[in-house]
């Protein structure tokens, strides 16, 4: 028994397991040794050998909630697991706006001041050809603000093909609809002309809206009207780009993005802020002036203000160069592919079995429908699944024919070590 109790690690050796470590972070110093002592105990009295005290220690940890969850599916935008996460400035944002903030209150006069201009200011900087921008709780914020001071009581001309389901069930035609205006469907499902749009145009109408198909594509014989020439119609178009990329990205050639939509000729551009443009939730409102203008004084944009730590995070990511979004989709196959057989060689060596092969991510229902991102993932049998969703912390993949797979192009490189533990946490099979 003597023997058993000298064999149990220390305090101090626990405080420094990484995973123990990084805890102290996140749930103080104090309930991590509460953990620890627990564990410390289990092994004393022989319930677990006391090279599991580790282990049990981590598990023993109260869970933050919601739960921070590795995300090695290869769906960079994935929505159950809260779309883009946020990098380290915008997190560091977010904390140190917390408390007490000058979010509303100009220091140096010491007077009240716009609020949220340090996002705002970032914002039209990012995008010049945008007049003035506002900032609203999520895209179909955005989107309700434009139809309810655009067009409530009047008329939004919108093509059948673009009538979409955003998702869990929600309808962009039932959530423009809810607003007052009234939809006018013009052209089919698979084709749309101007001379629709024309047709459909009259006194009553508000705007004509364009909606980005952002989680499907029509293909075969389709046809769609470009922003550029809906604003020949003589009425503003309201473009809903959906992702949030504020220039042209090379690697997402169908994604539009804010400053070449407004330049086709869009009076206002709605998107949203946790897509592609790898920030927090919100909905980005990008126009003329006087029409972003009409938006932020409708009493309606009171209700769909955004918090202090929205704007926080929106701020900080737009002054970062590289979000964990743009490094996920950037990300070089052949340095994942080494990340992938590193865990492999080290796996191997400590008796679990598994494959490095080759994948392919997605953006997800964030957009870019239909492009596939080359990737690498390590392969393990499919029971491995359960254990490592609901482990500590939980590593989610994607299970193929059969076999699991950890696809590593959205997780971070210092997570590599996090993930061979979770592996080896999982109780070893035959
Ligand atoms: C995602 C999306 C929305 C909804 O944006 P939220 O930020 O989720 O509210 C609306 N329109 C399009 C085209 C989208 O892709």
């Amino acid at each position: 028994m003597g023997d058993l109790r000298r064999r149990v690690p220390g305090t101090d050796t626990l405080l420094a397991e990484p995973r123990l470590a990084a805890a102290v972070a996140t749930v103080g110093r104090d309930r991590v040794k509460v953990a620890i002592g627990r564990a410390q105990d289990r092994a004393r009295r022989g319930e677990i050998p006391p090279e599991r005290v580790a282990e049990a220690a981590v598990a023993a940890l109260p869970s933050p909630v919601p739960r921070a969850v590795l995300n090695a599916t290869g769906v960079v935008l994935h929505t159950n697991l809260g779309r883009a996460p946020l990098g380290a400035p915008a997190v560091a944002a977010v904390v140190a706006a917390a408390g007490h903030t000058d979010v509303e209150l100009d220091l140096g006069t010491g007077r009240r001041a716009r609020r949220g201009r340090d996002a705002l200011d970032a914002l039209a900087a990012a995008v010049p050809d945008a007049g003035a921008v506002h900032v609203v709780n999520n895209g179909a914020a955005a989107l309700v603000l434009a139809a309810t001071a655009l067009a409530a009581g009047g008329e939004i001309v919108v093509s059948r093909g673009e009538l979409v389901e955003i998702g869990d069930g929600f309808r962009l035609p039932d959530l423009v609809a809810s607003t007052g205006a009234r939809l006018r469907e013009v052209g089919t499902t698979n084709r749309s002309t101007l001379a629709d749009y024309a047709a459909a145009i009259g006194p009553r109408t508000g705007f004509v809206l364009k909606v980005h198909p952002s989680n499907f594509v029509v293909t075969g014989f389709t046809r769609a009207v470009p922003v550029r020439e809906l604003a020949t119609l003589g009425v503003p178009v309201v473009a809903d780009i959906g992702s949030g990329l504020l220039a042209a990205d090379p690697l997402l050639p169908d994604e539009p993005d804010a400053a070449s939509t407004l330049r086709a000729g869009a009076a206002l551009v709605t998107a949203s802020g946790d897509k592609l443009l790898g920030g927090p939730q919100a909905g980005l409102l990008l126009g003329g002036a006087g029409l972003v203008e009409r938006l932020r004084r409708h009493p309606l944009a009171r209700a769909l203000r955004v918090d202090k730590l929205t704007l926080a995070a929106l701020a900080a990511t737009l002054g970062a160069p590289v979000t964990p979004v743009h490094a996920a989709l950037h990300a070089d196959p052949s340095a994942l592919r080494d990340r992938v057989e590193g865990l492999r060689v080290a796996l191997h060596a400590a008796g679990r079995p598994a494959e490095t092969v080759s994948s392919v991510a997605v953006v997800g229902g964030g957009g870019a429908p239909g492009v596939e991102l080359p990737s690498w993932a390590l392969s393990l049998p499919q029971r491995y699944a359960g254990p490592l969703r609901t482990g500590r912390p939980p590593v989610l993949g994607r299970v193929v024919r059969g076999r699991l797979l950890l696809d590593l192009r959205c997780v971070p490189v210092e997570a590599d070590p996090v993930v061979r533990d979770a592996v080896l946490a999982v109780p070893a099979g035959d």
